[in-house]
């Protein structure tokens, strides 16, 4: 394990910066170094520690990434699919974007996405590869996998409607090590007009 260049404490983001030097630095002082880059005050991302919906506690993270502040909501230690994540713009501050992640946790948390082995209206259905057959892939719903015979009969139930979807990336596990090399990363904010 190694331990945080600022602080002492468990360093797992490991960044190579310009000079060639690798740094290990915690998740706070990873931030505040890539907003001290940018020239953002990463005191305007503070945010509690745990957040609790429709009783359910989640611990939250933080993350400061190239396009905005991503705001991750734990639970179960960082169990797939019981993660959820809430990218918010630099100008948005930690209390509101800590509100903008508890409605989406609460949306994605009212109800299971099965029930009575029928797929809900709306929920979350995990992708993945089968471990044994890559050419195989299996279904995550509600902590359980479900081949592509049983997910096309979840989905034929509903034969006639339209699905809608959403694509999003898995949000990373709390433990994640990170590997970054600054040089991939801006010196200031990227908008839309100075990409120009
Ligand atoms: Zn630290």
């Amino acid at each position: 394990m190694n331990t945080c260049h600022s602080c002492g404490e468990r360093g797992n983001h490991h960044l190579t910066l310009e000079s060639g030097l690798q740094v290990h630095l915690c998740d706070d002082c990873y931030n505040a170094w890539f907003c001290k880059r940018l020239g953002l005050d990463y005191e305007q991302y503070k945010h509690p520690r745990t957040i609790t919906v429709f009783k359910i506690r989640f611990s939250v993270r933080v993350e400061i990434v190239s396009s905005g502040v991503a705001y991750f909501a734990y639970r179960n230690r960082g169990k797939e699919l019981e993660s959820i994540c809430f990218i918010g713009p630099f100008a948005m501050s930690g209390t509101e974007a800590i509100q903008e992640l508890k409605n989406k946790v609460a949306l994605r948390t009212y109800k299971p996405s099965l029930e009575y082995g029928i797929l809900n209206d709306m929920g979350t259905i995990g992708l993945l590869q089968n471990e044994l057959d890559p050419d195989e892939m299996e279904f995550l719903i509600d902590g359980k996998r479900y081949n592509s015979e049983q997910y096309l009969n979840f989905l034929r139930f509903h034969a006639g409607s339209n699905l809608v979807y959403l694509i999003e990336p898995r949000v990373p596990r709390p433990n994640s090590e990170w590997f970054t090399m600054a040089e991939h990363l801006p010196k200031e904010i990227v908008t839309e007009m100075n990409e120009l």
